[in-house]
């Protein structure tokens, strides 16, 4: 029989009701209750894990206890839970990749609209210029022709 895993440091902070899984017995707790099935639901190393949670750990834990009522060991708070499962079912290693796969895709896609709009802003100022070259130019040809025509003008 495994040990009771007390670490908190690594116990999940999201979960949601999970059923027994098959050939598992249920355990009970410090308190001695029986505990219940807690499944994680945050994306983590442990999405999808089962595991087994003392019944009064999320609804009722004392606040606080009273040095002349000890109980008797491990509580004050009993915060008892165990893995039942040891690795991540197959659905959650899907979603955790296929999590990453989106959040690559949707980065590539964002580093790709940027590269197009620079592109295009690269395109319209150098439309602009162009246009800027002609205007000079054309109003250069109308100066040069008054020119002419006052010279012409003058001669006659
Ligand atoms: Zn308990």
């Amino acid at each position: 029989m495994s040990l009771p895993c007390s670490d908190q440091s690594i116990r999940p902070r999201k979960m949601q009701s999970a059923s027994l899984p098959r050939g598992v017995e249920a355990v009970r707790c410090w308190c001695g209750d029986v505990c219940k099935v807690k499944e994680v639901t945050d994306f983590s190393d442990w999405l999808g894990m089962k595991f087994f949670m003392c019944a009064n750990y999320e609804s009722d834990p004392p606040e606080s206890i009273s040095a002349y009522v000890r109980p008797p060991s491990p509580p004050p708070l009993c915060m008892y839970y165990r893995w039942i499962d040891t690795e991540m079912p197959d659905w959650a290693v899907t979603e955790i990749l296929e999590r990453g796969r989106r959040a690559w895709a949707s980065l590539d896609l964002e580093e790709r609209r940027e590269k197009a709009e620079a592109e295009e802003k690269a395109e319209q100022k150098k439309e602009w210029e162009d246009y800027c070259v002609e205007q000079r130019a054309f109003l250069d040809e109308m100066k040069r022709k008054n020119q002419e025509e006052k010279l012409r003008l003058e001669e006659v």
